[in-house]
């Protein structure tokens, strides 16, 4: 069976990974842990970009190889995105044989298939060696890149392969306004590139001269593969491209990128397909930025909190939790730490913690532990249901923010249930019948629960899984999630799951 196949950017091997980058990789890993939930086998690719003028000349200025560099950076990434619970299983570096193999055979494809579409011609233009591209005038704020306006721009000359990408404008036009087999998502970003469509595309240069750090170009001396068009084939070479079983795994169902990168991927990236006849990937979802003090995150744009700083605050599942329940993944939104220490405040330590601490002491207590029959596994109204069926609409539509904003709304309701329901109350009076049903009731909650945050909160959901009495992992529960059936077992009360901030 076909993996559900998702992929991440890979990020330049030239500095260290900060907020920008983890908003991206874990979103991607709340989606790919979301269709582990429904059963499905799913690849997930995450690795880094490691060729380029910019990367070699940090290394330079580092007085390092250049290989020496991306092997240390490369590990500084994979140790930062486990300790982040990422549970990708693949890391491609594109400084691997297996990736130069995948290049070097889709150029000679698209050569061999469309030779008029790989031509030489000279190229003058100014280069931003932030984006490692070519700008044009109309790409310029005051003069500068608008991604980089602390970099200057670099007029440069050169004699290079360009790739015809004019020639591929209608049809991936066509391709972008049906938005059916090749979805660019979310709209905001299919109008955006919907227009640079309609102006019309330059043909673009696929080679660098005389920058030994890259990919040789085939059939070229002094000619290596200009960074860009090298990096996106990572999501075909990950696949053993083009050796035997690849098309097992290809295409892409999902390649998670940045706002920033959208014209490579929604563009040039499904016209290299084309031209060498290989099938399109069925989503690009473009997130936004993360803002620190209204500013994008962004190691080459300043000083902003250090993503280690922000793991260790509140531990990296409640990281996790405020980027896609605070930032979110589709606008741009603001990290402060007041905000940070607020939402972990209510809706970790005094919501969801909360929750679970006091459901299983009260099993414990009446109940020797013993989750009781009665009851009708949910909350009054069938809330859980709802909130469950909600969620499971927002993940499908990549609407995070909206399907942690169901976890935190069934929370309260299970927190006001045993406002009301008064546990205590039923106890003293004796009412043993209605007391089993208000047990049951918030421990199926609570089971549901352990289910929805898992995506978001990995590691808590699982110690408030095993709590529950639950074997292994919430990551086969979704059947418990829909029709929770806990009675029987045995609770314990959990580690404190969240704890509280000292006053
Ligand atoms: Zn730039």
């Amino acid at each position: 069976m076909k993996p559900w196949y998702i992929t991440t950017a890979i990020d330049y091997a030239n500095g260290d990974p900060h907020l920008g980058h983890a908003l991206e990789k874990i979103g991607a890993d709340v989606i790919a842990r979301w269709h582990r939930l429904q059963g499905e086998p799913v690849r997930f690719l995450m690795g880094m970009d490691e060729h380029g003028q910019k990367v070699f000349q940090t290394a330079q200025a580092a007085g390092m190889s250049p290989q020496d560099w991306v092997d240390g950076i490369s590990e500084r990434f994979e140790t930062t995105w486990r300790g982040l619970h990422c549970s990708y299983d693949d890391w491609m570096r594109t400084t691997e044989p297996r990736h130069a193999a995948g290049v070097q055979a889709l150029l000679t494809r698209i050569r061999e298939r469309c030779p008029d579409d790989l031509f030489v011609g000279e190229y003058e233009g100014l280069y931003c060696v932030g984006c490692e591209e070519f700008k044009q005038e109309g790409q310029l704020l005051n003069g500068r890149c608008g991604e980089h306006p602390s970099r200057e721009l670099v007029p440069t000359k050169e004699r290079n392969t360009f790739f015809r990408l004019s020639a591929y404008r209608d049809r991936v036009l066509a391709l972008v306004e049906a938005n059916s087999a090749f979805q660019v998502e979310p709209q905001i970003r299919r109008n955006e590139i919907l227009s640079v469509l309609r102006e019309g595309l330059q043909d673009i240069s696929i080679s660098r001269a005389r920058l030994p750090w890259g990919i040789p170009f085939p059939d070229s001396d002094e000619q290596t593969v200009y960074v860009w068009f090298d990096a996106l084939i990572n999501y075909l070479s990950a696949t053993g491209y083009p050796g035997d079983g690849w098309d097992a795994v290809w295409p892409a169902d999902l390649h998670v990128v940045g706002k920033g990168i959208t014209r490579f991927h929604c563009i040039i990236w499904p016209a290299m397909l084309i031209a060498a006849d290989v099938p399109l990937p069925k989503q690009i979802w473009a997130h936004g930025y993360v803002q620190w003090g209204g500013a994008k995150v962004s190691k080459s744009e300043g000083e902003s909190a250090s993503l280690d700083e922000s793991a260790a605050r509140h531990g990296p599942d409640a990281l996790r939790w405020f980027l896609m329940r605070e930032v979110g993944f589709e606008n741009d939104g603001d990290f402060t730490f007041e905000r940070f220490d607020a939402v972990y405040e209510s809706e970790l330590a005094n919501g969801l913690g909360n929750l679970a601490s006091r459901v299983l002491a009260m099993v414990g207590k009446y109940r020797d532990g013993v989750v009781p029959a009665g009851g009708e596994g949910d909350l009054p109204g069938g809330v859980g249901a709802v909130a469950l069926a909600s969620y499971a609409a927002a993940m499908t539509a990549t609407d995070l923010k909206g399907a942690a904003r169901q976890i935190t709304e069934l929370v309260t309701e299970a927190n006001g249930y045993i406002t009301t329901a008064a546990p205590w109350a039923l106890a003293k009076a004796g009412d043993d019948a209605q007391l089993d049903a208000v047990l049951a009731n918030l421990t199926a909650t609570l089971v549901r629960l352990a289910v929805m945050i898992y995506p978001f909160m990995p590691e808590k959901a699982t110690a408030l899984w095993v709590a529950l009495g639950q074997a292994d992992t919430p990551v086969t529960g979704w059947g418990q999630a829909k029709r929770p059936d806990v009675v029987g077992a045995q609770v314990v009360k959990p580690e404190n799951l969240f704890p509280r901030l000292a006053p």
